[in-house]
This record gives C-alpha cells, sequence and structure tokens, in this order.
C-alpha cells in the first residue's frame, strides 16, 4: 500500500478540516499562487480537496458555501470557476454519454495491442513506472503512484508528455491517471486529456515548455530537454449531438425503501431528505468496471474507508447495511430479498455506477429505482452546452441558487 491515506484521511471530518484551514486563503492568494506545483504532502496554494468532492466526503455547495462566507464572489472568482469547473465537465459528458462509450471501446481495443504489440507495450510500461528519463514526467508518474494525487499543472504537463512527447495514445494516460487518482472522475479526466491533446477543444491542443515548467516549479525542474515542440493532430470524431439528459425522479416517502450509497455520492443529504425512513442500505462499488486493468489499492482503500465513515455517520437514517454491490444483478438481488417497493439513490454523473443503474433498470421485475439529482448538479449540467466561457456566465446565477 502507498501513503496516499497519510495525506488524504477518509473520512468527512478530515474533509471538513482540510476546507476550513484552506477557506481563507480562497480569495486572491489562490487566484495569484494556484498555478505554482504543489505535491498532497504540500499542496502550497490549492485547496486539495478533490479526494473529498470526488467521493461526496464534502460537496461541492458546502465547499462554494463556506469561501462565499469568507470572500466576495469577485474576490474568491477564480477559485469558484475551478470548483465549477467540475459541474462543467460533469455537465458535458452528461449531454453528450457517448463520448464516455467510445473511450471505454478504445480502452479495450488498446488493452489488446499493449498485450500483442511488443514496442507499444515497452513505451506504456516506461511511461507508467516513470522510466522514461526525462525527468519531471518520471517524478510525477512516482508522486501519482505513491500518494494518489498531482497538482492540476503537474497532471497538464504530465498530459502534454505523455501525449505529444511519448507519443503515447490520450486513452492509456486517462486510464492510469483514472487508476491511481483518488479524486478520478470520469469526465475531469477524460475530458481533461482530450483537452490536452488538442480534440475537446479542437486544433488547440497544450503543449508542455520547459520555460513553463521551470517558471512554476521554482526552479525544481530546470532542464527539461526534448519536449515537444509541435502537436502533431490526433485523429478523432467530431463530437456527438447532445443528447436530453435522463430522466431522475421524486421518491415515495410512504413505500418501504432501500438506499444505495455509491462512490459519486456517499452522503446524499438531498435524498434522505426527500425520502422516508429508509429500511435498509448498501453501498455499490462500481469503479473496477471502468478499466481493464487494476485499480490502484490506494483508490480502492480510500473508497472504502469513506463509504465506512459515512455509514457510520448515517446510521440512525439508513438502517442496517447490506452487502458491498459490484452488479446490477447482486443489487435486484438484495432489493428482492428485502421486500423494498423502492430504492433511492444520488443521481450518479455519466460513469461506471451510471452504467450500473442503468443495467439495473432494464432488470425485469426489478423494484423501481429512483435517482435523485443534487440540487447543484440539477441546475449546472443542463448548462454545459458549449465551451466553459459560455458555462461562466451563468456562476452569478448558480451561486445566488446555493443559498
Ligand atoms: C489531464 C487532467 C486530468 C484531470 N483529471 C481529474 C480527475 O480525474 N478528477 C478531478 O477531480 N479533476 C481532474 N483534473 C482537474 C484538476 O487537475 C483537479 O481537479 C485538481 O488538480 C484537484 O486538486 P485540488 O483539489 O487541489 O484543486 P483546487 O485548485 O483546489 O480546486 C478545487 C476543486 O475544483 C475542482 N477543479 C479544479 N480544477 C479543475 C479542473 N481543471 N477541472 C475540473 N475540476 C477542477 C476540483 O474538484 C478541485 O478539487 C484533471 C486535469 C487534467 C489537466
Amino acid at each position: 500500500m502507498t501513503n496516499a491515506l497519510t495525506f488524504f484521511e477518509p473520512t468527512r471530518t478530515a474533509g471538513l478540516e482540510r476546507l476550513r484551514n484552506f477557506a481563507p486563503d480562497a480569495g486572491r492568494h489562490y487566484g495569484e499562487r494556484r498555478n505554482y506545483l504543489g505535491t498532497a504532502k504540500n499542496p502550497g496554494a490549492v485547496s486539495a480537496l478533490s479526494p473529498y468532492l470526488r467521493t461526496g466526503l464534502v460537496s461541492q455547495s458546502e465547499v462554494l458555501r463556506t469561501v462565499l462566507d469568507q470572500h466576495s464572489a469577485k474576490d474568491a472568482d477564480r477559485y469558484i470557476a475551478e470548483v465549477l469547473w467540475r459541474s462543467y465537465w460533469q455537465g458535458w459528458l452528461a449531454l453528450r454519454p457517448s463520448v464516455w462509450d467510445a473511450y471505454q471501446a478504445d480502452l479495450k481495443r488498446l488493452h489488446n495491442a499493449v498485450q500483442t504489440q511488443s514496442g507499444l507495450r515497452q513505451r506504456w510500461e516506461n511511461a507508467c513506472l516513470g522510466q522514461t528519463g526525462i525527468a519531471p514526467f518520471d517524478a510525477w508518474a512516482n508522486e501519482l503512484a505513491h500518494s494518489g494525487y498531482l497538482h492540476n499543472h503537474a497532471r497538464m504537463w504530465f498530459a502534454s508528455i505523455w501525449v505529444h512527447t511519448l507519443e503515447l495514445p490520450w486513452q492509456l494516460g486517462a486510464d492510469f491517471f483514472l487508476r491511481h487518482l483518488l479524486d478520478g472522475c470520469p469526465a475531469s479526466n477524460t475530458l481533461g486529456w482530450k483537452w490536452v491533446a488538442g480534440i475537446q477543444t479542437i486544433g488547440k491542443p497544450y503543449l508542455a515548455t520547459q520555460e513553463n515548467i521551470e517558471k512554476f516549479t521554482e526552479g525544481r525542474f530546470a532542464k527539461v530537454p526534448g519536449l515537444a515542440t509541435q502537436a502533431a493532430p490526433i485523429p478523432a470524431p467530431p463530437h456527438p449531438d447532445r443528447m436530453p439528459l435522463w430522466n431522475t425522479g421524486q421518491p415515495d416517502p410512504a413505500l418501504h425503501s432501500g438506499l444505495i450509497l455509491h462512490e459519486d455520492n456517499l452522503n446524499p443529504t438531498h435524498v434522505l431528505d426527500a425520502a422516508g425512513p429508509i429500511a435498509g442500505h448498501v453501498t455499490v462499488m462500481a469503479t473496477a468496471d471502468q478499466t481493464p486493468w487494476q485499480m490502484a489499492p490506494h483508490v480502492q482503500a480510500f473508497r472504502g474507508q469513506a463509504a465506512q465513515n459515512m455509514q457510520n455517520l448515517l446510521a440512525d437514517r439508513i438502517g442496517p447495511a447490506g452487502p458491498a454491490v459490484t452488479s446490477a444483478l447482486a443489487l435486484k438481488q438484495w432489493a428482492q430479498d428485502h421486500g423494498f417497493a423502492q430504492l433511492v439513490t444520488a443521481d450518479a454523473p455519466v460513469g461506471p455506477t451510471k452504467a450500473l443503474f442503468d443495467a439495473y433498470d432494464r432488470l425485469p421485475d426489478a423494484p423501481p429505482l429512483v435517482r435523485m439529482r443534487a440540487p447543484l448538479d440539477a441546475d449546472a449540467w443542463p448548462l454545459a452546452t458549449a465551451g466553459f466561457f459560455k458555462f461562466r456566465k451563468h456562476i452569478p446565477a448558480l451561486l445566488a441558487r446555493l443559498s
């Protein structure tokens, strides 16, 4: 096991404490210093809240409210915008879910290619093990594998070197991140990698430069020879047309109900407030389905312990625990064994949890599954119709609705 869980304790208390400590710096200080490199141990000017946001141990709304209690929206505009990038990417993917399906299909193909093409396998292994000879890249590969976290700028540089200098497929890099990041998020990760590759904002790849790395690592990596100075165009299909968001619902509080906690939201207060008494609960753990390789043990440990922590904190509201569930069939079996008339849960964004819920909905005779979208997601996702610049104009209205 790595030391990721010593940097990120998987409890809501630890997440709230991190938020409390960070909030005074969420104003101009963050805006001025956020691009300077931090690490899991010393995040520097950034909050390192992402593992807590990813699992719902701390919600985006809680973070935004806490920051706005201490700063004006103008002073904290940079931090607020970053927190809402998460909603933007999730909304963008929710409106175009086939982008995730295409990435998953590409991964299966590349998994096969890595098994059968020794040249590709060697280059991919060298990159994942931090043995390329490019000093900062190798350091970040090791840092990610050991801490489960990378600063945003390191993610951008790493992805750029992976795609444009090492000329490895972006999908393999996205998978390496998703297997090791404690905050690994299908939307932010897939679309972040596509953005670096120049196929998200089409024709605008991100190129890491020696000068930029030297400046923002404050000289730690002063010489980085050999970086690509041009990005070869990467073939990719055009963005698919937008789809309507999938239906969510409202639980019937009079029905005998089971609750589902899951890795995308372990603290579904909006569901608990709307549903009647909960007679029992399970935790759905589906992220192993998102990769043909193994998830890093620290990611599974973080999420498992985070789930346990929230089960303890919510114990008097969610009834007895059932088994951890990893398939739609097992979920149906649990629901039927307990005679539930409905299952209730927080809506999950595009990714493996949603895929499991969609599979459950297709099973005959399964009790209905009611997914409730968190209020911020319900407000923000439909707005991700075009680029972030357009989305950003809605931020004042989104913040007004928070209160
Ligand atoms: C190639 C690549 C892959 C990425 N993969 C992920 C991922 O799997 N999961 C993930 O949460 N973020 C991802 N990001 C976005 C960003 O790097 C992280 O959210 C951020 O580094 C988390 O650290 P922090 O909490 O200290 O961020 P802070 O700067 O303190 O920001 C606060 C919060 O805002 C959100 N946020 C900040 N920047 C972004 C951004 N660019 N996009 C989306 N949300 C953002 C995060 O929830 C973050 O916790 C990726 C970025 C790139 C370039």
